[in-house]
């Protein structure tokens, strides 16, 4: 285990399990009421779906598989007559305010010109088609999103800075990604700017008000919500509006918004655990010039509200294979209960975007006096098990592959991907974040003193 104070990175052979990105329309499709998802591409993609997705196939939902046959491959048919017939059925039974496309595996290798299709289309049958090349070619699970908010930010209105922010001079044309850095010289024009602030990362709506209470408890009022809850309601971008993530995994859209709308990023930790929390809000404070109200003690209470939790976690160590992007600050959040943590795992690092949250995790060990985890980008799962072999840490958090095969071995295991559909961000749900990291070690400790199940499928290894 590593001790070293600065983070290092390793990168290995990026042999390892995750969902593929275009499970991200399984909760955006819900998240953007008003939207169609058209999913391009083979057979593999729909049995993932509809495996991956579970009972929720049977709710009617609003996504599809656009189902690529041998004649679409060989060229035979015309992609653009196929998918208009497609969208026409689309807007026939659904009349929905937007299809996205999300292009997978398939389009990419045959080459199939989504983005040159759309326009055509989006004339033809009035309704905005935005392209998403989700595909697990180049990204991994939770990315899907990533792809399909920085295409959804072309579509955003203009913000008119002018109209509102009287003084030129006020507007910010740098970038704030320097966390370290003193951003007062930023904010002149502060005051004025208090309202332009766009949260980004598709979040449950009762998780995004709790966000928007947050914030407006310290005076600062959000202005919109990139994804909004409908497609027509999209935030106003440009110039003098401040953005700030709220997931880990949204550096291209951050990278989107600052490039191409201009928008300035705010770079804060993310609001992952209490400790998260208020380091996001206080990062939101400085940049507007407000003093933050309260903070310590809020989250002072709100640990002290998990101390029952606490109790169970404290000393133990984790494993994290990582499949989701939501490690670091997992991670970090972990290792302030008093967690150790041994290795993060990490399908990709955007250390620019996420340098908030390596600084918060880097100042967290400090505090809690525990090493520095292993940071390992792209991980070979196989190395990862030989390694968990070694350090037989008390938690190992995993894909559902590994799972029953660890748990065989006596390494308590929990699913990676409960991190991303259940509500952990925002002080208020720490206890649901906590409630998933300490079932496994309560199982465990419930084992001991009643029947123990897991000794059914135990089995002896020689490693
Ligand atoms: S795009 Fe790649 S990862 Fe996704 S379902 Fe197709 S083959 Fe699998």
């Amino acid at each position: 285990m590593k001790t070293l104070e600065i983070p290092t990175f390793e990168c290995e052979t990026g042999n390892y399990h995750t969902f593929c990105p275009i499970s991200c329309v399984a909760w955006l499709y819900q998240k953007i009421e008003d939207s169609f998802f058209l999913v391009v591409g083979t057979k593999t993609r729909g049995y993932f779906l509809q495996n991956a997705l579970g009972v929720m196939i049977f709710a009617e939902p609003r996504y599809a598989m656009a189902e690529s046959e041998e004649g679409d491959i060989s060229a035979q048919l015309n992609d653009q007559k196929e998918l208009e017939r497609i969208c026409l059925r689309v807007k026939d039974d659904r009349n929905p305010s937007v299809i996205i496309w999300i292009g997978t595996r398939t389009t990419e290798i045959i080459k199939m010109d989504l983005e040159g299709i759309a326009p055509k289309l989006e004339k033809q049958l009035g309704i905005p088609i935005v392209v998403a090349r989700a595909n697990g070619l180049d990204h991994a699970f939770t990315q899907g999103e990533d792809t399909a908010l920085a295409a959804t930010t072309h579509r955003c209105p203009e913000y008119n800075h002018r109209t509102t922010n009287q003084q030129k001079g006020d507007v910010v044309k740098h970038i704030v990604v320097d966390v370290v850095s003193d951003d007062k010289s930023l904010d002149e024009g502060g005051k004025s700017n208090r309202c332009n602030l766009v949260l980004f990362g598709s979040l449950p709506s009762s998780v995004a008000s709790q966000s928007n209470l947050e914030s407006r408890r310290q005076s600062v009022s959000v202005s919109g919500w990139l994804p909004s809850q409908r497609y027509t309601e999209l935030p106003a971008l440009g110039e003098g509006v401040y953005v700030c993530g709220v997931n880990p995994f949204l550096s291209r859209t951050a990278t989107t918004l600052m490039r191409r709308r201009k928008c300035q990023l705010v770079g804060a930790p993310f609001p992952i655990g209490p400790d998260g929390t208020r380091a996001w809000i206080e990062k939101i404070c400085l940049v507007f010039d407000v003093k933050p109200d309260g903070l310590e003690e809020r989250e002072n209470q709100i640990w002290k509200n998990l101390s029952d939790y606490l109790d169970i976690i404290t000393g133990k160590s984790v494993f994290s294979m990582g499949d989701n992007l939501l490690e670091i600050s997992l991670a970090r959040f972990l290792i302030r209960c008093g967690m150790v943590v041994y290795e993060v795992g990490i399908p990709y690092m955007d250390r620019r975007y996420q340098a908030a949250e390596l600084l918060l995790l880097q100042h967290t060990c400090e505090k809690m006096k525990k090493p520095m985890p292993r940071i390992v980008e792209k991980p070979d799962n196989y190395s990862q098990v030989q390694r968990m072999h070694e350090l037989q840490p008390d938690l190992a958090i995993t894909g559902m592959a590994h799972a029953n095969p660890l748990e065989a071995r006596d390494i308590d295991t929990k699913w990676s991907v409960e991190f991303t559909f259940a509500q952990i961000h925002g002080s208020v749900n720490a206890r649901d974040a906590l409630e998933l990291v300490t079932r496994p070690l309560r199982r465990k400790s419930d084992s001991v003193l009643g029947l123990d199940c897991r000794s059914l499928s135990r089995q002896t290894v020689d490693v």
